[in-house]
């Protein structure tokens, strides 16, 4: 037997690990299943491509041991083993090229260095956070040798000849104190599937199970080996592989919805960065989709080992509502929280993920309008926040959200809304802030519906705040019919004598109205009612405004309407007429408030405006 000593380096690690890193011993057991993983991954390729290693039997499996009376796990695999070199430089020096330049920056905090070494893969050496003694007994395929490997993760190890029948390594866990949890068959069988379910290979584990036996009336303990993982990484084989059942089955596994996903988007990227991505849209809206404490839906892996499920880093909020993989080749496995945040890798694979999800989805809308519209019923409103959120892809976000409109049944697309437009229309026109009944009512769409303009309906509460940031779909402008400017579609209608003649009226209106209106004007937007109210481009509509006090947000002059009269309306000419009749005042303020009501802003004063009524129904009747 001969007895080595540790590199320093591993010996600061070995440190670092156990100190470190306690908070997730579990992890030693998805670190030794990654490595027997990748050893089998080496030997399949030698065994495909090397003449030497072609008539090697490969019979893949990697097997659990446990001995839960000694608390001794073994762990081996029929992988590509280690000769007696490999189990020096591997398991008793740091190879990796950085490793001493990672170690010099470690502080010796160890807050701070737990954040570091998840930079790092740990490896192999993170079993010592749960083992006193471990040993390693590997044979390397096409060498008829097998070493034996002992150490106790302090100073050194020893290396000694030893058997194996076959090739490949074994990995024998001498639990100690802390690591004695995990000598529990239930406990294993957990950590595999929550970290190694979707490993290619299959994992078998020999325990001792409990059975109830009948007739003995007692339960009996029966020494079984089991399978333990699904040993299957869908996401991993190529899509025509794959049959549409098999897909929904591992939507179903992950997560939990006993309903068939509406579709999914299956990507392999080779190159710069290797990964793959499987996307499903849920047919049904997740029920926390506007709770801001959501559940991320999609899970991230490391070489098919589970990584994390809860890293809201991986996709956009907007997208919050996409479920499914991201298994990447070149991130480490002990990736943290902190590092997701800025990893250059990450982002590049996000980036990718969110114009593939985007454009997938713009494929459906043209190519399956059915299907897009239940996505659409579903899912249109995250959109919109993207629209608002993601400027990167805000055009094509644009193309994906749908509207109700005056010309159109169910939802229509900026695309069709633009194909409609007149010859010589200038701008697409939306009316926004309230119930769809409201706003399709108002009498500001009036002008537009005798001039057979379409109106886009926005009943969406958020659709102001993103609509008022977008001024262009493309070329042409986006316009809000309650803002106070016409727009050129509507301006050959404006007939200055018109206006001028109404003028001592609009004078009288505003000397009464006084402070509660910024203007009183002749409007070219009405047909069938008597007044409207308008507000400036740059301010909030008056539903904006209410919304903003609501929430608490009072911290804003209250801009003042502008009112618009219908020069044609009978109530109108009648007042011109009689400027100086008994009811002219209240008749001006029943104008202001009817125009607040159509906009559902509710009135300052109802009592004052129910006894105008009342007086002015006393002298008609
Ligand atoms: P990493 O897996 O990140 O390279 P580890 O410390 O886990 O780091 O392992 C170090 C090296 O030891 C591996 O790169 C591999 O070459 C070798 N090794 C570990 N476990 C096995 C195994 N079960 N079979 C063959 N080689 C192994």
């Amino acid at each position: 037997m001969s007895k080595r000593e540790f590199q320093t380096e591993v010996s600061q690690l070995l440190q670092l690990i156990i100190h470190s890193l306690y908070s997730h011993p579990e992890i030693f057991l998805r670190e030794l299943i990654s490595n027997s993983s990748d050893a089998l991954d080496k030997l399949r390729h030698l065994t495909l491509t090397d003449e030497a290693f072609k008539a090697l039997p490969f019979d893949p499996r990697i097997g659990l041991e446990l001995d839960e009376e000694n608390k001794t796990l073994t762990l081996s695999d029929t992988g590509i083993g280690m000769s007696e070199d490999d189990l020096v430089s591997n398991l008793g020096t740091i190879a990796r090229s950085g490793t001493k330049n990672f170690l010099s920056q470690l502080s010796g905090d160890a807050k701070k260095d737990s954040n570091l070494i998840g930079q790092f893969g740990v490896g192999f050496y993170s079993v010592f956070m749960v083992a006193d003694r471990v040993e390693v007994i590997s044979r390397k395929a096409g060498e008829e040798q097998a070493w034996r490997w002992t150490s106790d993760g302090k100073t050194g190890f020893d290396l000694e000849p030893a058997d194996r029948l076959v090739a490949g390594t074994t990995v024998i866990i001498h639990f100690n104190e802390e690591g004695s949890q995990y000598a529990n068959s239930w406990r294993l069988q957990e950590i595999v599937k929550k970290y190694s379910n979707h490993i290619a290979f299959p994992i078998f584990m020999t325990y001792d199970k409990s059975e109830w036996n009948a007739d003995e009336k007692k339960s009996i303990k029966t020494r079984t080996t089991e399978q333990v993982n699904a040993a299957s990484a869908l996401w991993r084989r190529s899509k025509s592989e794959l049959t549409e059942d098999d897909y929904k089955e591992l939507y179903k596994s992950i997560t939990g919805d006993s309903e068939d996903p509406l579709f999914w988007f299956h990507t392999k990227a080779e190159g710069s960065l290797e990964y793959t991505t499987l996307f499903y849209i849920p047919s049904k809206a997740p029920l926390d989709l506007y709770q801001a404490e959501y559940k991320v839906g999609v899970k991230l892996y490391v070489k098919r080992v589970f990584i994390m499920d809860d890293a809201k880093e991986l996709l956009p909020p907007y997208l919050r509502f996409v479920r499914g993989i991201i298994d990447s080749e070149d991130l480490p496995l002990n990736v943290s929280r902190e590092i997701l945040q800025q990893n250059r890798v990450l982002t590049s694979i996000k980036t990718a993920s969110v114009k593939k999800i985007l454009s997938e989805l713009k494929n459906i809308a043209a190519n399956d309008p059915d299907k897009y519209l239940k996505f659409s019923t579903e899912y249109n409103r995250p959109l919109k926040e993207g629209v608002y959120s993601d400027f990167a892809n805000r055009e094509t976000l644009l193309d994906l959200i749908r509207f109700k409109s005056t010309k159109a049944e169910g939802f229509t697309s900026f695309a069709e809304v633009k194909s409609r437009m007149k010859e010589d229309q200038k701008s697409i026109y939306y009316i926004t802030g309230g119930a769809e009944s409201l706003l399709r009512t108002s009498p500001l769409l009036e002008i537009y519906k005798k001039k057979d303009l379409e109106v886009l309906i926005l009943d969406d509460d958020i659709d102001e705040i993103i609509f008022g940031g977008i001024d262009k779909y493309g070329d042409v402008e986006l316009k809000a019919v309650s803002k106070a400017s016409t727009s050129d579609d509507l301006k050959d209608e404006a007939e200055p004598d018109k206006a001028e003649a109404l003028k001592p009226l609009l004078d009288k209106l505003k000397a009464t109205l006084g402070d509660r209106v910024k203007d009183v004007r002749a409007s070219v937007r009405l047909a069938d009612s008597p007044s409207c109210i308008v507000s400036d481009e740059d301010e909030p509509s008056m539903q904006m405004q209410q919304m903003l006090r609501a929430m608490g947000q009072t911290d804003f002059p209250a801009p003042k309407p502008t009112l618009e009269i219908n020069p044609d309306h009978e109530i109108v000419k009648k007042l011109l007429a009689r400027p100086n009749d008994a009811l002219a005042e209240d008749a001006a303020w029943l104008l202001f408030d009817q125009a607040l009501l159509m906009e559902g802003v509710p009135l300052k004063d109802p009592a004052s405006f129910v006894q105008r009524l009342n007086r002015v129904l006393t002298q008609s009747i």
